[in-house]
């Protein structure tokens, strides 16, 4: 071996095992680019912050399905790509409300009848199902109604005008599911569509009055789902590997500046896509001794509802879930901190050290982070907790002032740090999935879960 080669055998030793963090597959499959695409297309305008219940959540869902079917993964027993659960929900059908409305200027009134579905649709509807009454007509991200609407109890019907391509017209389309009750409202909220109504200026006193019903909004069980796959084990597949994220975000809400859409690039489409891209880069590596589930949740941001249901009526025995490793918002590195990662609830478990020492060997570091002790009920890992399975989030960033807000966009990621960490990942996922020892909780850990959510 030359002399040169010897003093150089650190680097390369050093180098081999980041190469063996590099390996192949990795490099090839799990790049900044496809890191890019993936998070754009699940954070996109188009995708309307993917409500859980929304028809863009739907439409996510299948193309999630796709992307595990185009890994070649396995798909649930019966062949699906999908654990179903309902939550309780609200039936409404935009095409059988009416809404006349009457417009008074000084002594001149004018009359408008709408017609449904197609002028006016029913944001949210009322305990109520017809009335004749002054209402508030206005434009829909003006802060006052904003209010209004966002007040139940408002005891004024409210009309705001939206454009045809805002997110509220088309969620409002024809019969549409809700998610949750009428909540007591005492009024409903219509839409119209711009343009239907004359142009108003501002230094006009117009006092408007509507009369209008709508049909009692019908309670159902609003059908949801999980998208789920399975890469098989071998001399352990009947211990299975949970590697998760949420898919779902919160949807459109009170614009600011503007923006009414709460994309969740971080919060989670950063842990979705690195469910969908450790799968594809794992699926073309040697099969693991534990079966390796990945998991994409909805309706997280309803209370961890989606991994609630997945646990209580798991694809596979409960028993056999070995551990589950949840994925949230990997995009945001506080500065300073790139290229590192940490755990919530890291003191309950050894999980964090076997993880820990999986992901130096691909290059990034897990450190401590001031709220992961706090944090360590709040996301999808708690719904496993709560039967006892090792279950903990990992994330690579921090709760930034974009969390929750129509700012939290793709453009605002650091690609580079979440390809590192996703890369790193791989070693994480197959340390969990080929070593002999499953993760188990100490004292404290057992503890932490006596005491439950507090
Ligand atoms: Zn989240």
């Amino acid at each position: 071996m030359s002399r040169m080669l010897l003093r150089l055998l650190p680097v390369v030793l050093a180098s081999a095992g980041a190469l063996r963090c590099q390996d192949p597959v990795v490099a090839e499959r799990i790049t900044e680019a496809r890191v890019r695409e993936v998070v754009s297309w699940l954070a996109a305008d188009e995708r309307a912050g993917r409500d859980t219940g929304s028809p863009e959540l739907e439409q996510t869902a299948d193309w999630l399905g796709e992307r595990f079917a185009a890994a070649g993964l396995v798909p649930l027993p019966g062949g699906s790509w999908f654990h179903e659960y309902t939550l309780p929900g609200i039936g409404l059908d935009s095409r059988a409300v009416t809404l006349k409305l009457v417009r008074k200027v000084g002594d001149k009134s004018a009359e408008f009848v709408l017609e449904p579905d197609k002028d006016v649709r029913l944001l949210r509807p009322a305990d109520l199902v017809s009335g004749e009454e002054e209402c508030t007509v206005g434009l829909v991200d003006d802060p006052v109604l904003q209010r209004l609407i966002d007040a139940p109890s408002a005891r004024r019907t409210a009309v705001l005008e939206v454009p045809a391509e805002h997110p509220f017209w088309k969620r409002a389309a024809g019969a549409h599911d809700r998610l949750g009750s009428v909540r007591g409202a005492s009024r409903p909220v219509f839409l119209i569509r711009t343009g239907v109504l004359p142009a108003r200026s501002a230094d006009q006193e117009v006092a408007w009055s509507a009369a209008w019903t709508v049909p009692a909004a019908e309670k159902k069980d609003v059908p949801l789902r999980n998208v789920t796959a399975t890469m098989p084990g071998t001399d352990k597949k009947d211990e299975f590997v949970v590697v998760s994220a949420h898919y779902d975000h919160i949807g459109t809400g009170r614009p600011v500046d503007g923006d009414a859409i709460y994309n969740g690039a971080d919060d989670d489409a950063s842990g979705t896509t690195a469910v969908v891209l450790l799968s594809e880069a794992l699926a073309k590596m040697p099969p693991p001794r534990r079966t390796i589930l990945f998991v994409c949740f909805s309706a997280e941001e309803r209370g961890l509802e989606g991994s609630a249901a997945f646990c209580k009526r798991p694809p596979v025995p409960r028993e056999g879930i070995v551990a589950n490793l949840n994925l949230e918002m990997l995009g945001r590195p506080e500065p300073g901190k790139e290229g590192k990662a940490w755990i919530t609830g890291s003191g309950y478990s050894d999980f964090a050290d076997i993880a820990g020492a999986a992901l130096k060997r691909g290059g990034v570091e897990l450190i401590d982070f001031r709220m992961a002790d706090q944090l360590f009920a709040a996301s999808d890992n708690w719904s496993f907790v709560r039967h006892g399975i090792v279950a903990h989030s990992l994330s690579a960033g921090s709760l930034h002032s974009d969390y929750h807000r129509p700012s939290d966009e793709v453009e605002r990621l650091d690609i580079p740090h979440m390809t590192k960490v996703i890369r790193a990942l791989v070693e994480v996922v197959r340390e969990f999935a080929n070593r002999d020892a499953r993760p188990e909780w100490n004292d404290e850990g057992k503890a932490r879960i006596a005491r439950g959510k507090r």
